[in-house]
């Protein structure tokens, strides 16, 4: 003990920054187990899936070209639809990022005419261009694709009666956003998910139902997939990624909006036959082996952080005590020196590009300046620690991942030490 805190203390972190994350930590023992219990269920799960196909060195090679008959893709396709209880799955580098997986599955399910329909709110950012809520060439709109959107209710329930009106003859797919993303409701929990399905279904029964799963695969030991949705939609430079997957994304559903994605992303006739692997199957793999415990250690670090920054007065979301649906934290700094301190003192822990100092920027599609701290084995992953937050009132930092918990807490107690060093915060 007294070692690792004189290398800390090597590494800036002051003995009172120290012990006082120490204390936080005695309150969480119960917590943690029960994250390491469904990271030992989703394990399993992932194991399993991979033993029932029989996963092998064969799985690993590199495919060019057109990829006909490649063996570890379709085998991983396999694995993930087997892990997420769907009848198929659509897993590809050729996926850039979770926008395009989403996206895909939209545009693939959606014929002009028909109707989206949001029940949980406005969107993501980026898919409100993909939609067309705000303009853009090739959104949903522009093909003739209607939108529909239901706000939750001021206590971030959903609007029963409001939704049963929103749907009509038209509705064809609904979209749930599963986390809050940059927005201050709650994340959903898997089983607030199905009830909302369930609800949906009843009302009308061959409505498509899509979840954007992102940031919260391996939260809980079921998905989204379990309890009805058609589609489950995520980024494997997220969660399911393990922090090895360099680059996709990915779509588990029924077999009839599976295979329409397909033709989708690659072209009509051709579907999943084609999309080479280019040599990143090890990689997609042992990632997704991984993930299960990465996520376990991101979901730890999040709870250490609410209940590092909360007692001091910091208005923390999810709080320092409520369950979670996904890896997301929301710390509100009150103040922009405060975000540069924390996103400092993230940056300060990084295994790469610890040098560098973030500052605030003017990032296009903004309105306002953005701070970013990340640095990541693969650029812009957010499964790797990384925090980040627009500079304005109640100047909160949205703070998720890390690859293991003891880095998870490093940045951590790193982000409280620059604060503390700031001036910004006393510890008794
Ligand atoms: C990250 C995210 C997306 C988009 O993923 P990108 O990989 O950044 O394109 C969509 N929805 C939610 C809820 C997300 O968190």
């Amino acid at each position: 003990m007294e070692e690792l805190l004189e290398l800390y203390n090597t590494m800036g972190i002051s003995p009172a920054v120290y012990h006082y994350g120490e204390q936080a930590l005695e309150r969480l023992k119960e917590r943690f187990q029960r994250i390491d219990m469904i990271a030992e269920h989703n394990q399993a799960k992932v194991i399993a899936a991979m033993q029932k196909n029989r996963v092998s060195a064969a799985c690993f090679a590199a495919t060019t070209g057109y990829g006909y008959d490649d063996v570890g893709r379709d085998n991983l396709e396999k694995v993930y639809a087997d892990v997420f209880h769907t009848e198929a799955a659509l897993v590809r580098p050729q996926i850039t990022c979770g926008t395009h997986a989403l996206t895909v599955a939209l545009s693939a399910n959606l014929l002009p005419g028909d109707e989206l329909l949001s029940p949980v709110g406005l969107p993501y950012d980026t898919l409100q261009e993909v939609i067309g809520i705000r303009q853009s060439p090739c959104s949903l709109k522009e093909y003739g694709v209607s939108y529909r959107q239901v706000d939750l209710l001021p206590d971030g329930s959903f609007d029963y009666e409001n939704i049963r009106k929103a749907i009509n003859q038209k509705t064809k797919l609904i979209t749930i956003q599963r986390s809050k993303g940059y927005a201050t409701r709650p994340s959903f929990s898997v089983k607030q998910i199905g009830e909302l399905i369930a609800f949906v279904k009843a009302v009308k029964p061959d409505v498509i139902c899509m979840v954007d799963n992102c940031y919260g695969e391996f939260v809980e030991t079921i998905e989204p997939s379990d309890v009805g949705a058609d589609m489950v939609v995520g980024s494997l430079i997220k969660n399911p990624g393990g922090g090895l997957a360099p680059i996709g994304g990915y779509i588990c559903g029924t077999a009839e909006c599976v295979e329409r994605c397909a033709y989708r992303l690659s072209a009509p006739g051709l579907g999943q036959e084609v999309g080479a692997n280019l040599g990143l199957m090890p990689a997609l793999y042992q990632g997704f082996f991984l993930a299960p415990t990465v996520v376990a250690g991101a979901e730890k670090g999040a709870i250490f952080a609410a209940n590092l920054y909360e007692p001091l007065g910091f208005k923390c979301v999810p709080n320092a005590t409520e369950s979670r649906h996904d890896i997301i934290q929301a710390v509100e700094l009150g103040s922009e020196e405060g975000m540069i301190a924390f996103c400092k003192g993230i940056q300060a822990a990084a295994p790469v590009d610890s040098f560098a100092t973030p500052l605030p920027w003017d990032m296009p599609g903004y309105k306002d300046k953005v701070i970013m701290a990340a640095g990541a084995f693969v650029q812009g992953s957010s499964i790797e620690l990384s925090a980040d937050g627009p500079v304005r009132p109640p100047y909160a930092v949205y703070f998720q991942g890390g690859l293991t918990w003891c880095h998870a807490k490093l940045g951590i107690l790193m982000s409280l030490q620059k604060m503390v060093d700031a001036g910004l915060v006393t510890l008794a």
